[in-house]
């Protein structure tokens, strides 16, 4: 029986649609579906050169890591999100790719925690966000912490963040901004998550020597997928299923690097860079199992 041409060009619109939905949401072993209620959801937020992360715990909690490179942007999307405070705010490293919008934010949120790396910067976006928040923590509004390998921040029952660097011994170089981030791995349940600043293969080296642990099922790739971090040793210790990171459409430094995704692509690493995706990525946990969404669903 001939297929009526109408009928037959709708199955293959439906068939499309079925296709990028399945390539757009790729998951470990089973579906979680969009909606992350009382679950582990972590937004990569779409801040083009920079990193800014909102962490959303089962129990509601908000972490927000870094704050993007323009005032506003993530500021705009915790609003969106009808986000009413923030819980721990956690600037890796004082450069203005991630502490952008951080003043924009203390401004904006009541913040009950601030951990900073407590590497001195000076310029004017680091040094306003750091009189703001002591201006805070003498109102008792918010908590200025300066976290350390082998620190735990308890946040909840089954989840808490362990810190793994930086380290006060040896001390980050001087004049090294990067290799001064901190760095932590979040775990809920059996879903582990490595987030790592900028940190480069200083540090990477830093954490291996010190026997960190560092094994994450989602790895957030250094500085952006630079060339830099993400060196064979360290990717082997980690051995990630999934990495993730943010990095703007053409940016001058051209994150990621082909050598870095050479080397995800060598471990089977399956990698999601807001670059590359169009825009936000979402990662969300029932503490068993884990999704990445891209696209529309990444926001919500
Ligand atoms: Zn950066």
């Amino acid at each position: 029986m001939r297929v009526p041409r109408r009928r037959a060009a709708l199955f293959v619109a439906f068939l499309a649609l079925v296709l990028i939905a399945g390539s757009l949401a790729i998951t470990s072993c089973q579906a979680l579906g969009a909606s992350s209620r009382g679950k582990l959801a972590v937004y990569l937020i779409d801040v083009g050169q920079g990193d800014g992360m909102l962490i959303q715990t089962p129990g509601g909690k908000n972490i927000v890591v870094d704050a993007g490179v323009e005032a506003t942007t993530v500021t705009k999307f915790l609003q969106s999100k009808k986000v009413k405070q923030v819980d721990y705010f956690i600037v890796t490293h004082p450069h203005a790719d991630h502490v952008g919008g951080a003043t924009y934010l203390l401004e904006h949120f009541p913040v009950k925690n601030v951990y900073d790396s407590g590497k001195e910067h000076t310029t004017s976006l680091y040094e306003s966000f750091l009189a703001k928040t002591l201006e805070l923590v003498k109102e008792g509004k918010t908590t200025y912490t300066k976290p350390r390998a082998g620190q735990q921040l308890k946040v909840e029952d089954n989840l808490v963040l362990n810190f793994l660097f930086p380290t006060d011994e040896p001390a980050p170089p001087p004049d090294d901004i990067n290799n001064s981030s901190i760095v932590f791995k979040l775990v809920y349940k059996d879903f582990s998550m490595l987030f790592t600043g900028d940190a480069e293969a200083w540090a990477e080296q830093q954490m291996l020597d010190h026997h960190a642990d560092l094994k994450a099922q989602v790895l957030k790739v250094g500085h952006h997928g630079s060339y830099s971090s993400s060196t064979e040793p360290f990717l082997d210790a980690v051995k990630p299923e999934v990495a993730v990171l943010q990095a703007g459409v053409g940016n001058k430094y051209g994150h990621p690097h082909g050598v870095t995704l050479e080397k995800l692509a060598k471990r089977n690493v399956k990698v999601y860079a807001t670059n590359m995706v169009g825009g936000a990525i979402k990662i969300i946990s029932d503490g068993k199992t884990y999704q990445v969404l891209t696209g529309k669903d990444a926001t919500k």
